[in-house]
C-alpha cells in the first residue's frame, strides 16, 4: 500500500548533495553529510517494507512536529484502528553494545546519542499532540534497526527494540493487527500532515556564497558535477553515464539554486553561469520562459 504521506529528502540533505559537489566540505561536514545520507538510505529500506503492507493502515513517512515550541521528528508513523505506532529508524552498521542504558560502538568508550531516548522524547511529545487533536489512542513505538550487518551486544529485553532479524515479524504483526480505519483516523492523519514542519530547525549547513561555489550541472543520479558537455541536446554524466535532457537539467539547476539561495533573483545570466555547460543563453531563456513567470523589465527582469 502506498504511504499516505511520502518521504522527501530533507532540505538539509539536498543542500549538502549540492554543496558537497560544489565546494570542499570540512571533514566534520563530510561526516555529518555521510551520517544523514546513511540515515536516509535506512529510512528508504524501512519504507520498502511498509509499502508491502496490505492492512487498513495509514503510513506517514517523516513527520517533523512541534509541541510547545519543542520540535520532534518521527521517521515513520503508522496509524491503525486502535493503536499509533511511531518508529525511530536507524541504519547503524557493525557491532555495538548496550551498557547501563547507553549505546557504544562495541570496542569504544564513547557513547553515541541514545536512540531510545530519541524515541522516548518523540513519544512523550506525540501523546499531548494527539490529545490536543482529540485522540487518546495507545502509542506503541519502536526503535528499529534496519541494517542486516548490525549487531547489538547485551541488548535489553525490556526496551522496544526491533533488530534487523525481526523486521519480517514486525511487518507480519502490522499486517495482522485487526484494523478498520474510519473518517476520524483520516482526519487525524490529515491534521498531522498539515502540522508537518518542512524546515527542520536542526538544519546545519556550512557557510557558502554564490561566488565561492563551483559552477556546473549536478548529475541527478550520482550528484557529481558535470562541467563539460559533448552533445548539444543531452547532458551526460562522465561518472555514471546518466543522460538528461537540457530542459530537465536546467530546471533542476534552478531548483537547486533556489534551495541554496532562497532570495536569489533568477535571471538568464545567473542560470547560464550556474549551469556552465549550456552553450546558448537563448536556450536557457526559452526554458525559463516556458516554466516560470517573468517579473519586471529590462535589467531588473527576473523569473519567479
Ligand atoms: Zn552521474
Amino acid at each position: 500500500m502506498p504511504p499516505y504521506k511520502k518521504r522527501l529528502k530533507s532540505h538539509e540533505l539536498r543542500a549538502l548533495d549540492s554543496l558537497n559537489a560544489r565546494m570542499e566540505l570540512s571533514s566534520k561536514d563530510k561526516q555529518h553529510y555521510a551520517y544523514l545520507e546513511k540515515g536516509y538510505q535506512g529510512e528508504l529500506v524501512f519504507d520498502q517494507l511498509t509499502s508491502r503492507l496490505q492492512n487498513d493502515l495509514y503510513i506517514l513517512n517523516d513527520l517533523c512536529l512541534e509541541h510547545n515550541k519543542s520540535f520532534f521528528q518521527i521517521d515513520t508513523l503508522i496509524i491503525s484502528q486502535q493503536t499509533i505506532y511511531p518508529y525511530e529508524v536507524k541504519n547503524f552498521e557493525g557491532d555495538y553494545r548496550y551498557e547501563l542504558g547507553n549505546f557504544y560502538p562495541k570496542l569504544s568508550k564513547d557513547e553515541i546519542k541514545n536512540p531510545l531516548d530519541q524515541l522516548k522524547r518523540s513519544k512523550s511529545l506525540l501523546r499531548p499532540s494527539l490529545k490536543n487533536l482529540g485522540f487518546q489512542l495507545p502509542i506503541e513505538g519502536s526503535l528499529t534497526f534496519v541494517n542486516p550487518n548490525f549487531t547489538l551486544y547485551q541488548a535489553p529485553l525490556n526496551e522496544p527494540i526491533i533488530h534487523p532479524t525481526q523486521l519480517n515479524s514486525l511487518m507480519k504483526k502490522l499486517n495482522d493487527v485487526p484494523s478498520k480505519l474510519t473518517n476520524r483516523h483520516k482526519l487525524l492523519a490529515d491534521q498531522l500532515i498539515s502540522m508537518h514542519q518542512t524546515d527542520s530547525p536542526y538544519t546545519r549547513l556550512p557557510s557558502y556564497t554564490f561566488n565561492g561555489l563551483q559552477k556546473g550541472t549536478i548529475c541527478a543520479v550520482c550528484h557529481s558535477l558535470i562541467c563539460s558537455m559533448e552533445r548539444r541536446e543531452k547532458i551526460v554524466c562522465e561518472t555514471c553515464g546518466h543522460e538528461e535532457t537540457v530542459d530537465s537539467a536546467v530546471l533542476r539547476s534552478v531548483e537547486e539554486l533556489l534551495l541554496l539561495f532562497p532570495d536569489m533573483k533568477i535571471t538568464t545570466n545567473i542560470v547560464y553561469e550556474w549551469c556552465r555547460v549550456i552553450e546558448s543563453k537563448k536556450q536557457i531563456s526559452r526554458i525559463l520562459k516556458q516554466n516560470y513567470t517573468l517579473i519586471g523589465f529590462g535589467q531588473w527582469a527576473h523569473y519567479e
